[in-house]
């Protein structure tokens, strides 16, 4: 979701515009000069287009403590906008800390919108016009209180939001695509065949989609989907052809070209290295995963004793992938794969509203902050999710986390969200 920054000197109405915009009367918080107000992001919306918008405390450049760590929040909020509200008072004109405030914004390279506030009557608006001299283009006249200019407003910030992302609803209408993976003899074929019932019964083609050629299209939970690379599964290749080499770079081709991966584990034997690096390369990937224990017919109790055990040890570090125990002979839970699929892909292409997560980390950050480290604990002011499949967030902070801190950060978005069957990426962005 796009975010729109609000910034401008104290008392220019910033909170009043925001109210505007978000077209509802609460937390009206007056622009004291000096009082520290934090980025507080609102969800908005404008012709059927959602974006948020970040209130930000007055902002001086060059003011001392309080009034400094005001700046610093609007410069961080500028950093992480894709549109900024400059907001200057049209009655007062342009002041001295107005210019030095467009110098920081030209820095940003952000698209500006200048908004002249408290344009409350016509001649006020003619007056406005003085305001082209700050170089930012056309002024906005705007009386947040009464409303007047406010639609215009909202048309030049849609105009001005970066294009939809192509996401979720967006994504070319067809079957999703599936990597089946796992080392030799865990049971790859035998499990495709339960699903085409015979080595070629498959379709192929659907209207609208072009398919590789060495995929197939297969009904799995009646819904079709694309099998990547399952040419290599159904001819047997010799032993001669199938190095160990050429098969893991196939593994990985099939991997990449996919959206959600089927690890295939043999069950009845020990997780083996080679599973390791068959499962590495699906969490380097940023595939969405799925674990399939196969051959669950052959697991008796004290097989079950051990696998538990290997389980802990060797998977710990995806405790998020989901996990199912099937057997591609007896047929046992094989109806569960495509359940699972499903909920990978949903948590894979998971977004997160900006404001939502926003007020989820404040809380929680307030709950557990970071710990003292040499006498400083660095905060995390903002995040964005940046993107989907897989979810990735960026958090905007006051200096290096702690890697334990972001681990802990990571569970607790993990707990709050889902991401059950997905990875999902965080990167820390330290103010400068
Ligand atoms: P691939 O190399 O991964 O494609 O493995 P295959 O599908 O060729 O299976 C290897 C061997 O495991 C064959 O002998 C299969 O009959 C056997 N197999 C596959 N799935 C199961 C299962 O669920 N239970 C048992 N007991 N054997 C299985």
């Amino acid at each position: 979701q796009p975010v729109v920054a609000v910034v401008g000197r104290p008392n220019v109405g910033k909170s009043t515009l925001v109210n505007r915009i978000i077209g509802r009367r609460q937390a009206v918080v007056e622009d004291v000069p000096g009082v520290t107000r934090d980025r507080v992001p609102y969800d908005a919306q404008w012709n059927g287009r959602a974006f948020t918008v970040v209130d930000t405390g007055g902002w001086e450049p060059d003011a001392k403590d309080r009034a400094a760590a005001i700046a610093a929040q609007a410069e961080t909020a500028v950093v992480t906008a894709d549109v900024v509200l400059f907001v200057v008072d049209a009655m007062v004109g342009s002041t001295d800390v107005d210019e030095a405030a467009v110098k920081m914004l030209r820095r940003s390279a952000k698209p500006v919108i200048l908004v002249a506030n408290k344009a409350d009557n016509n001649s006020i608006e003619m007056e406005a016009t003085s305001l082209w001299s700050l170089g930012l283009g056309e002024p906005f006249p705007v009386s947040a209180l009464h409303g007047r200019g406010s639609g215009d407003l909202l048309d030049a910030i849609l105009g001005a939001l970066p294009e939809a992302p192509a996401i979720v609803e967006n994504r070319p209408r067809g079957p999703r695509r599936v990597a089946l993976v796992g080392r030799p003899n865990v049971g790859k074929s035998s499990l495709l065949n339960r699903f085409s019932g015979e080595e070629r019964a498959v379709v192929d083609s659907v209207a609208g989609t072009t398919v590789d050629p060495v995929d197939s299209l297969v009904e799995i939970g009646g819904q079709t989907w694309q099998l990547v690379d399952t040419a290599g599964l159904r001819k047997r290749v010799g032993k001669a052809s199938g190095t160990e080499y050429y098969a893991s770079l196939r593994t990985a081709g099939a991997i990449e070209a996919a959206e959600v991966a089927v690890v295939l584990l043999d069950s009845s034997e020990p997780i083996s290295e080679q599973d390791q690096r068959i499962l590495s390369m699906v969490t380097e990937s940023g595939r969405a995963l799925v674990i399939a224990f196969n051959k669950w017919d052959l697991v008796d109790a004290d097989r079950r004793y051990y696998l538990d055990k290997e389980i802990d040890r060797e998977l710990r570090r995806i405790p998020w992938a989901i996990r199912l125990n099937l057997s591609a002979m007896t047929g046992r839970a094989v109806d569960k794969l495509a359940p699972a699929l499903n909920k990978a892909l949903a948590s894979w292409e998971t977004r997160v509203p900006t404001a939502h997560l926003n007020q989820w980390l404040t809380a929680l950050v307030q709950a557990t902050p970071h710990p003292v480290r040499g006498g400083r604990a660095p905060r995390i002011l903002f995040a964005t999710q940046a993107g989907v499949a897989p979810p990735r967030f960026v958090l905007f902070t006051t200096g290096p986390l702690d890697a334990g801190y972001q681990r802990f950060v990571e569970r607790k978005l993990r707990e709050e969200f889902g991401y059950e069957g997905s990875p999902i990426e965080i990167s820390v962005r330290p103010r400068k």
